[in-house]
């Protein structure tokens, strides 16, 4: 049986293996500013405020997905749906539409690796809506900091994308099957890390060599 995963754990599972583990095999959970603030910014989102509909299209906040292929699942902050002529014909929707998935960031990304691991995510729902709506969805990134759009290049480089998250389910599906929380990466940064408090990244692996050790040095 292929494990089901869900699309926000592909960014914990990124950012540091462990707390994947922690987060999906202990079921730890603990928030800091850094997590609320990012729950802030969604909740307005999530909240509706963003659905409409008019004579162009409609827009929809808070979209389930799912792709049974790959087996993961999640939810979209945001989803437009603008009519046009051009568009491929979609039948769930029953129209041509250019179908786009907005995904909403507190602010741009600091690194290299956050920032492929905010396009691999996006690039999972993708998958998912694509193949819900029988077209190929186009993918924005909303920066709230900088209040702007980016699109992020799918239609150049799906094959790199599907690829590289087909590897990660693996990975992570090797993970969930072994059940054992993996170890701290080498190099690790756990800055802003809101499971350092369960973690306890600094404290040193408990070796039985080195209590003997240390009991003898005490004698
Ligand atoms: S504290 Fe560091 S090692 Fe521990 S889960 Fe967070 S990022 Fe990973």
């Amino acid at each position: 049986m292929i494990l089901p995963v869900t699309i926000r754990s592909i960014q914990h599972y990124l950012y540091c293996p462990r707390r994947y583990g922690l987060l999906e095999i202990n079921r730890d959970w603990q928030e800091n500013a850094l997590v609320v603030r990012g729950n802030l910014v969604h909740e307005r989102v999530h909240s509706g405020e963003h659905s409409y509909s008019d004579k162009d299209g409609f827009c929809r906040s808070n979209v389930e997905l799912y792709n049974d292929e790959l087996e993961i699942y999640g939810t979209a902050d945001c989803i437009e749906f603008e009519r046009s002529d051009k568009a491929e014909y979609s039948e769930i929707l029953g129209g041509r539409y250019i179908v786009r998935i907005i995904e909403y960031k507190p602010t741009k990304p600091k690194s290299a690796l956050a920032e492929q691991s905010d396009m691999i995510q996006c690039f999972a729902q993708k998958v998912c809506a694509d193949s819900i709506f029988g077209i190929d969805c186009e993918c924005m990134m909303y920066y709230a900091d900088v209040r702007r759009r980016v699109r992020l290049p799918f239609e150049t480089e799906y094959d790199k994308y599907f690829s590289l998250l087909n590897e990660l389910l693996g990975n992570m599906r090797e993970v969930l099957d072994s059940g054992v929380i993996p170890a701290k990466r080498k190099g690790q940064s756990c800055g802003g890390c809101s499971l350092d408090g369960v973690c306890m990244p600094n404290v040193p692996k408990y070796s039985v060599r080195s209590e003997i050790r240390r009991m003898a040095e005490d004698e």
